[in-house]
């Protein structure tokens, strides 16, 4: 049963926002790029997990997307948790083009364009989940419970090579296509229930009343201001911008694509990374509308809510809504 569903992360968001939103000769516009990319893959092999994980039995195992704990050193955040009432399972997915090797000295090289870069070993990442998790779990006083923890790899064209000297690599490590005998395998090793049924629901209950989001003020971690920004609807066939407002529809100079519901992903980049407020003339400027009038409709229909009266009238959006995620 899915506890906490597979949504995309707001920070995720943020970043494509951001990205899309700084002209091409921005300098952060490539370090934008990058960052927006890798992160969607990894959302992407999120995804490429919910199919194989959609198989286990619902009354057997509780699963938990994103979870994010905090303790005395800060946060951490699992990629996918299951919990069971015999084990618990802490899944890192990995979602990429290239080839992996895991060396004598610990530590994981891919390999791009025959290019060997080496990068945070993700067995030591899922450890240091393991030990955090268990430490938080203490403070419940729930009876001791196992926790298991894989790395998998979701892409299944690329190659996994274990060069250590550590043999039980392929324990930890796996392509996607094994998960499910590999939970089955840690089913059959832990026998015996170390919750009832009750506590499972209360470990539950505990984990996701403690989940708390990443919040990232993403212009600020990237320096940008709001000026250096690229207003304007974006044609949804082209990327090309602005699209012009014309007989009540967006109209692409470019492509000659034609929509009435562009101006949503504008104001959704507005809520993402500016506020999640907003007024008649900045949605004039973010549009790039002349039309007092027009700019008030669209924001009375996409708003979730409005303040204030005349010009002092606020506009709240939900980025979600907009986007139908
Ligand atoms: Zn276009």
């Amino acid at each position: 049963m899915i506890i906490q569903p597979l949504i995309i992360p707001k920070y995720i968001l943020q970043t494509e926002a951001l990205e899309r939103r700084l002209p091409p000769y921005h300098p952060k516009k490539g370090i934008l790029e990058n960052k927006a990319r890798s992160l969607r893959a990894g959302y992407n092999g999120e995804l490429a997990l919910d199919f194989p994980l959609s198989f286990l039995l619902d009354e057997q195992y509780l699963i938990f997307y994103y979870l994010r704990l905090s303790d005395a050193s800060g946060s951490f955040q699992m990629d996918t948790l299951i919990l069971s009432t015999n084990f618990m399972l802490i899944i890192e997915a990995k979602n990429m083009k290239d080839h992996v090797i895991y060396n004598d000295m610990g530590q994981t090289i891919r390999i791009e364009n025959e290019k060997e870069q080496a990068y945070t070993n993700p067995v030591d990442q899922v450890n240091l989940q393991h030990l955090r998790l268990l430490r938080w779990i203490r403070q419940f006083k729930f009876p001791t419970i196992p926790i298991e923890k894989i790395v998998v790899y979701t892409n299944p064209k690329m190659l996994l090579k274990n060069q250590s000297n550590d043999k039980s690599l392929s324990e930890k490590v796996m392509h996607k296509e094994k998960i499910l005998s590999k939970i089955d395998e840690f089913a059959a090793t832990h026998t015996s229930k170390c919750l009832t049924e009750n506590q499972l629901m209360e470990l539950s209950y505990q984990l996701t009343s403690a989940h708390t989001p990443k919040e990232e003020k993403v212009m600020e971690k990237y320096d940008v201001y709001f000026e250096e920004l690229r207003k304007g609807v974006i044609c949804p066939k082209c990327k090309s911008m602005p699209m012009r407002w014309h007989k009540a529809k967006w109209f692409c100079e470019h492509c000659h694509k034609v929509s009435k519901t562009a101006h949503k992903h504008a104001l959704s980049d507005y809520a993402l990374l500016i506020s999640d407020y907003i007024n008649n003339r900045q949605a004039r400027e973010l549009l790039q509308l002349e039309s007092l009038y027009v700019a008030k409709r669209l924001l009375q229909k996409e708003c979730v809510e409005q303040f204030g009266v005349k010009s002092g009238r606020k506009y709240k959006l939900d980025f979600r809504k907009l986007l139908n995620e």
